[in-house]
This record gives C-alpha cells, structure tokens and sequence, in this order.
C-alpha cells in the first residue's frame, strides 16, 4: 500500500513544479510583453518630441534637437522616475508629479533644456532642482559630471537613492537651497535650473565659467514664466536671451523673498 502513496505524492509534487513553471514563463513572458510596449512607447514620446521642436523652432538649432539628447531620451526609462501608479504615463509627453507637489518636466522641455546646455562628455553642470534625478541621469548619460541640488530632503534622498541603483557615479547629490548654488565646488560649464525663479540668482552667474551657459526659467511663480539662456561671454559680460514661455514648479528657498 505504500507504492500508491509514494506515487501519488510523485505526481502531486510535478504537478506543482509544472504549475509553477507555467506560472513563471507567463510572468516572464508578460514582463517581456510590457518591455517592448515601453519601447514602443518611449519611441513615439521621442519622435513627438522632435516634431514639437521642429514645430516650435525650439532648441540651440532652431528647430532639432541634438541627436545624443535623442538618443538618451530613447534609451533612459522614465518610467522608473515616476511614482508607481503613474508608470503607464510615463511616456506621455507631459509633466507629472512626483510627489511633495513637485513634478518631474516635460520630455520636450527637458530636450530642450539639454539641448541649450551644449554640454559633453567631460563637462560640468550644476542643476538646481533634482526632483526626480530624471534630468540629471539625462545629462550623465551625456557624459556630463553632474552636481545636483534638492530643497525637498525626501524627495532628494529618493533621488540620490534611485541614481546610485542605476550606477550614476557622475552624479553627485546635496539637499540644499540651489538658489546659493554650491560653493566650493568652483565653476562650472554650464547650469540648469529646473525651477521658477524670481530673477537669475547672483551666485549662480559667479558660479558659472567664461564661456559657459545657463538655462533658466524666470517669472511669477504658478504663472507662465520666460525660458531665459544666459551665456557668459570669455570677457566675463552676460548675454541674455528669452527663449519660449514655459511653466515650472517655483524655486523656492531663502533667495527668492
Ligand atoms: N529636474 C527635475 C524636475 C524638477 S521640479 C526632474 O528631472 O525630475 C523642480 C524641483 O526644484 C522640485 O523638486 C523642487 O523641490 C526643487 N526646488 C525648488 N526650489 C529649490 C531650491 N531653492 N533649491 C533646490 N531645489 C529647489
């Protein structure tokens, strides 16, 4: 009577083995399925990027993008920038929140930011605002060495947390005001600012090099505000530029009363 027992037990235990590899290989296959859909998705966000640049002349050439800010966009997944429940936007062209009534920028916007920056591999920049670490992994996948600054402390430790799993060792992070931008780290080639400001912030001209560019939205806080490039020529003079209405979050911090 005991062979029918083992047998039984034989049987019941493949069935579970085979049940689980079932299980697996349709849960394997699914996240493959989801991947590609991301692909797909994150293609078009790109090419509707590119349209819109075109469409609004926007950018250092006057209507395209530089190909490697392309290519980033196309290859950074956006979706692990986001807050779980909103993964399925993530390739949406638009902003979205990110929580501490913060958002991470449009993808347009960020292309164009970027883009303004003429920066390379080797290059410095200063981004004030890290918010979700979105636009700072953009820039590192540009090669560029990146010293990012967040006013919200949770929301910049969940950057710098997220940036160093995907092995950002260009990146380095601070939980600051950004408005002083960040002495002692000298000057650097270029800086961003990801936040509505007042006015340009003194520091930050000091903190930029001869020849180097800062992008900048300056206005009313929850108004439209002025996308400004402000280039700083070799002689040390400023040129400054509007460039298209834009709609940031505000820079806040003790600069700005
Ligand atoms: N670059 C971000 C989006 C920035 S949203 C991304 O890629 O996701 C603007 C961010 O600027 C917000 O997170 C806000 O908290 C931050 N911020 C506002 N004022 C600041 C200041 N004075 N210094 C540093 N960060 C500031």
């Amino acid at each position: 009577m005991a062979f029918p027992a083992k047998l039984m037990g034989r049987i019941i235990r493949r069935t579970i083995w085979r049940w689980a590899a079932i299980t697996l290989a349709l849960l394997l296959d699914s996240a493959a399925l989801a991947d590609d859909s991301m692909t797909r998705e994150r293609q078009a966000m790109v090419a509707e990027v590119a349209a819109m640049a075109r469409d609004f002349r926007s950018g250092t050439a006057g209507g395209s993008i530089d190909t490697r800010v392309l290519a980033v966009l196309g290859r950074l997944p956006r979706h692990e920038f986001v807050p779980w429940p909103l993964r399925a936007a993530a390739y949406e062209n638009r902003p979205l929140p990110v929580g501490h009534g913060q958002t991470i920028s449009q993808p347009y916007i960020v292309a164009v930011m970027t883009d303004l920056l003429k920066v390379g591999a080797g290059d410095t920049v200063l981004e004030v605002g890290t918010g979700s670490g979105y636009q700072a992994a953009v820039l590192a996948e540009l090669g560029v060495k990146v010293s990012t600054i967040e006013i919200v402390e949770p929301l910049g430790r969940e950057a710098a947390e997220r940036l160093r799993r995907r092995g950002y060792s260009g990146i380095t992070t601070r939980i600051g005001d950004g408005y002083h931008g960040w002495p002692g780290q000298g000057q650097f080639d270029a800086i961003m600012v990801t936040a509505a400001a007042s006015h340009v912030p003194p520091p930050l001209l000091r903190q930029l090099k001869s020849g180097g560019r800062m992008v900048i939205p300056v206005g009313p806080p929850f108004q439209t505000q002025q996308l400004m490039l402000v280039e700083k020529r070799a002689d040390g003079t400023l040129l400054t530029r509007q460039l298209m209405p834009v709609s940031f979050v505000p820079l806040t911090g003790g600069g700005q009363n």
